[in-house]
């Protein structure tokens, strides 16, 4: 598959009604749908079928989406997008690394999920940028960072918070996960500091690249990096 649209997407989904819906959606937008509503059968059957983007519940019959996404991470970099009911449990999930490429909290809108679908097979799809190139420039001495003639300066904070989210562009970062990794001496900061930080670190991005959302707040959950387009600027 070269493209975003005319994936083969699997959900696996033990509520029927729910399954059909979306199922309904993704294929109005040009996909082509599988459903399975058994943990046990999921991790053989994408073995064999190859889907190109697993849309996994979390709570299953048979065996958990847990354990699912596991088994098939010790194999396969098919995107995953995980579906829960509960949106305390996200945090957990991305604490425990799984490798999910993605994560929605029911009930969600079908038509959102269709974005997220897409959004997950682009980002997947895309050439990862080799590590060092891509437009942003990191100078951790002295707290800088350049894209092509323009130069910004950020607090110590701000350039923890960008060197985190900048070191897996596309994967999301829980609030409690940046916050380990900036005070590094366990200093008792609320979820709203990481946000102002957030706030302000978005400010100064934009002097640098006006047209571009770089960091992407994920509802209920964190933040995530997103490669600037590559314009040029190298
Ligand atoms: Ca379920």
């Amino acid at each position: 598959m070269q493209t975003t649209d005319m994936a083969t997407i699997l959900i696996v989904e033990d509520e029927e009604r729910l399954a059909r819906l979306v199922a309904d959606y993704l294929r109005a937008a040009g996909h082509r749908v599988e459903h399975l509503a058994e943990g046990h059968e999921v991790v053989a059957w994408a073995r064999r079928e190859r889907p190109d983007l697993i849309l996994l519940d979390l709570m299953l019959p048979g065996k958990d989406g847990l354990d699912i996404c596991r088994e098939i991470r010790a194999e396969s970099q098919v995107p995953i997008i995980m579906t829960t009911a509960r949106v305390e449990e996200i945090d957990r999930l991305l604490g425990l690394e799984l490798g999910a490429d993605d994560y929605v909290c029911k009930p969600y809108s079908p038509r959102e999920l269709v974005a997220r679908v897409k959004a997950v097979l682009r980002r997947t799809l895309a050439p990862e940028p080799p590590a060092d190139q891509g437009p942003l420039h990191l100078h951790r001495e002295e707290l800088r960072v350049r894209a092509g003639e323009a130069e910004i300066e950020l607090t110590a904070v701000e350039f923890a918070l960008l060197e985190t989210l900048h070191s897996a562009p596309g994967r999301i970062f829980s609030r409690d996960r940046l916050m380990d990794r900036i005070y590094r001496d366990h200093r008792v900061v609320s979820d709203r500091t990481i946000d102002s930080h957030v706030k302000k670190l978005r400010r100064k991005l934009t002097e640098l690249l006006p047209d571009q959302e770089l960091i992407h707040s994920v509802y209920g959950v964190g933040y995530r990096y997103e490669a600037p387009e590559d314009n040029g600027l190298g």
